[in-house]
């Protein structure tokens, strides 16, 4: 039986992490749930798995939380999240943005296997996560499409799965889906609307991820994300836009041979993938059916049309902070855009202008990392201000 914390429960990465766990309850058991401001679900999802711990991150649900569910202890604060993440031997992190730093660091710390699909906790803190990293028995099991595809690939490498040493990588190619605008102009896009680019073609996802996925913003990430996890340089890690979503990600090795994973786009293998690991789930979530004809389409990137890409690879080859910067002004500008404050298009352009402010402190600790997310925040808020009133 392996004990696993679902942290952002009521989410969708958490509830389709219980999905597997109802599933599969011989095998997993949820001992802490945590929630963000949701009350009745989490309410549900605890009468239903009996957890220890439930934290909510509203402490004014707490009373009421308390009354529905006698004999679990209800907490709240970063404190009792962290708790929570060191609780069990697998956590699954899907809390959304900056806010799930701590759950990874306590995880980590605790020589636990985190399940990572808070991926803003490793591009914002890279250098701070990848020192919890190294407690004995810690590890990261990417609940992201693409690098849980790079884990499965780089393990038919024994030399970089025994040493992590990424010599015998020559190229890392991240797959995009193009988003719901792939093969517009820049100027087609001056006006498209929340409902728009909530629009995925191929996954179903939270709203800022998906907002991301529109301006190829999360793709940006991602590419800091497969940095931060594999340390392979910037120059060696390539996007291709794939729409059919079938191929997750591939790695080129040094003698030429390009090794891909390719499955339909369900995102409970990728929590499979990390509740099981080393073993495989027994639950064919992503099969194919290969007798059906299909082609698999490649093509280059629009770096004018998506400029949040070419951001994101300036962020990461700056390093440090750079990247605390760029996620904690695109999650202002996300939810600005997502409010009616500004246009899909203004995006880019309040990334570009909080980042060349940035003077790019080292990210040598939390206190370091948070004091740069909170004033990326506040000068992303400033230019939304100023563009809303315009
Ligand atoms: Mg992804």
């Amino acid at each position: 039986m392996t004990t696993v914390a679902v942290l952002g429960s009521t989410g969708s990465i958490g509830t389709q992490t219980l999905d597997i766990v109802r599933d599969r309850r011989e095998r997993f058991d949820v001992v802490a749930l945590a929630a963000g401001r949701s009350v009745e679900p989490v309410i549900t999802q605890a009468r239903e798995f009996a957890p220890e711990l439930v934290v909510t991150a509203d402490p004014d649900t707490v009373p009421t939380l308390r009354d529905a569910l006698p004999g679990v202890r209800v907490e709240t604060g970063a404190a009792a999240l962290a708790e929570a993440a060191a609780s069990a031997e697998v956590a699954i992190n899907g809390v959304v943005g900056f806010a799930g730093l701590p759950a990874t660091i306590a995880a980590l710390e605790n020589g636990r296997r985190l399940g990572l699909a808070n991926k803003e906790s490793l591009i914002a803190a890279g250098p701070v996560v990848a020192a919890a990293r190294s407690t004995p028995g810690a590890e990261i099991l990417p609940v992201d499409s693409e690098h849980c595809a790079l884990h499965q690939c780089l393990r038919s490498n024994e030399v970089f799965a025994d040493t992590g040493r990424p010599d015998r990588i020559a190229q890392l190619i991240l797959t995009a889906s193009g988003g719901p605008f792939r093969g517009r102009s820049a100027t087609s896009l001056l006006g498209v609307t929340v409902a728009d680019a909530l629009a995925h073609p191929t996954w179903q996802m939270g709203p800022k991820v998906t907002i991301d996925s529109s301006t190829l913003m999360n793709k940006g990430l991602e590419v800091i994300e497969a940095h931060e996890l594999y340390g392979v340089d910037y120059d060696l890690i390539e996007v291709v836009v794939h729409p059919p979503s079938i191929v997750h990600s591939m790695v080129t090795f040094s003698d030429g041979s390009t090794i891909a994973q390719l499955s339909r786009p369900d995102m409970r293998l990728c929590i499979g993938y990390a509740l099981a690991y080393p073993d495989r789930l027994d639950i064919p979530y992503g099969a194919i059916d290969w007798t059906e004809p299909r082609s698999l389409d490649f093509e280059p990137p629009d770096h004018e049309a998506f400029p949040c890409l070419g951001l994101a690879y300036r962020a990461g080859r700056l390093g440090e902070t750079a990247p605390a910067c760029l996620s904690a002004a695109n999650e202002v500008a996300v939810e600005a855009f997502l409010d009616g404050a500004v246009a899909w298009a203004d995006i880019p352009g309040i990334l570009e202008d909080v980042l060349a402010r940035h003077d790019n402190p080292p990210a040598d600790s939390i206190d370091a990392v948070t004091s740069v997310d909170e004033r990326a925040r506040a000068h992303a808020r400033e230019i939304v201000a100023a563009r809303s009133a315009a």
